[in-house]
């Protein structure tokens, strides 16, 4: 086959990574279920939670190629990627700097987890990049970022955040998850570590739990080296499941980040919404620095309804589009941030950061665009 680097994305998502079926000659990769491999070389022992099943290498090339990285892992969950990617660099004493919004879970997993370690960390006060620089500590050996961030869709700069760490000798990680890899690699901007939540963009369906890290080889070598240790590998099915499901990712993530624009701009001229947060719209502050950094600005955005309306009601209002905590699925959902992702905050701090009670953040499906806007009439006039 010709060298990843020099085929298109399409060509990618489908024969990057094939197990080929030397036996039948079948279209599609046989799944290696076995747990045990008689070896001829001592060398190359292969075992499920070593990342090494043949299944489990070749997703590994086929998300480094779309990550335009040397190497990657696969996990079991988003966070069984981002929890072993973290730990395999820090020790006791060291210092993470993190920006201020990031994914819910990776917030708990820093509250609940660094202390026992004695590992210390810091929030920037804002996605900016002036806000992190003063933040750097003589210690400080991670910066993680998340963009665009959930659920106001917050873009850093990406490139900045990158130089400022180099010049230190930082490690950077980036959850790239609401991008997906059509629509961002931040390894173009040097950040070293990129971790995914493939659950959502890269999975696709609703139907699978996984989690991925890419990274130069180097790289993936020491977080091989704590995974094997905490042991978060994925099953040769999911594995399986997962590479079927990249073969489409560029198709449904350019269809969604189509919709998505339609959505977005339909929404900010309705009378009935206050505010829609999209980076590809011209009213979004960074709306310039992501349409540098992405290639598609992404198919999540948030809006908010005007006063009077009751996000519960309008979410329950909806036919087409379900309310649903996750995201990124084939199917459109929304979700009222303050009635469940942050739900734990007090209203302050959630007025803090900008989420009011009638803010809905809003994944956009492969459903017509047409379909979509004709739920949002419907639901928007039962309620008016
Ligand atoms: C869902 C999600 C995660 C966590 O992934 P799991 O697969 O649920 O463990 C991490 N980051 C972002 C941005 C997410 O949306």
């Amino acid at each position: 086959m010709k060298d990843s680097k020099k085929l298109g994305i399409n060509s990618i998502c489908v024969h990057v990574g094939e197990v080929k079926d030397e036996q039948f000659k079948g279209a599609v990769s046989p799944i290696y279920v076995s747990t045990s491999y008689a070896f001829d070389q001592v060398d190359i022992k292969r075992y499920p939670r070593y990342f090494n099943t043949p299944n489990q290498e070749a997703l590994r090339r086929k998300i480094a190629a779309l990550e335009h990285t040397e190497d990657a892992l696969i996990f079991g969950s988003g966070m069984a990627a981002i929890s072993t990617a973290m730990l395999a660099f820090l020790k006791k004493g060291d210092h993470v700097l993190i920006q201020h919004v990031i994914y819910g879970g990776t917030y708990n997993f820093i509250a609940n987890e660094f202390e026992k370690y004695g590992i210390e960390y810091s929030y920037t006060e804002s996605d900016q990049i002036e806000d992190f620089e003063p933040l750097i500590r003589d210690n400080t050996k991670i910066i993680y970022i998340e963009t665009p961030s959930n659920p106001l869709l917050g873009i850093t700069d990406i490139k900045a955040v990158a130089l400022l760490a180099k010049k230190r000798g930082i490690i950077t990680m980036i959850d790239n998850t609401f991008a997906s890899p059509i629509n961002q690699n931040p390894a173009y901007f040097g950040i070293d570590i990129v971790v995914h939540s493939a659950t959502k963009y890269m999975g696709g369906h609703s139907d699978i739990s996984a989690g991925a890290v890419a990274a130069s080889k180097e790289h993936i070598e020491l977080i091989w080296k704590t995974g094997i240790n905490l042991g978060g590998n994925l099953s040769d099915f999911t594995v399986w499941m997962l590479e079927r499901s990249l073969k489409t990712l560029n198709l449904r993530v350019k269809e969604q980040t189509k919709n998505a624009q339609i959505l977005a701009e339909y929404l900010e001229e309705h009378s009935m919404i206050n505010r829609v947060y999209y980076p590809g719209l011209k009213s979004h502050p960074q709306h310039t620095i992501a349409a540098t950094q992405m290639h598609g600005f992404g198919a999540m955005m948030s809006f908010e309804l005007s006063e009077g309306f009751d996000a519960m009601d309008f979410q329950n209002a909806l036919l087409l589009i379900k309310p649903s905590m996750s995201l990124a699925g084939l199917e459109s959902t929304v979700v009222s941030p303050s009635l469940t992702t942050h739900s734990l905050l007090t209203e302050e701090e959630r007025l803090e950061r900008g989420i009011n009670d009638r803010l809905i953040r809003f994944s956009v499906g492969i459903e017509e665009s047409e379909d979509l806007i004709a739920d949002f009439e419907q639901a928007i006039n039962k309620l008016k």
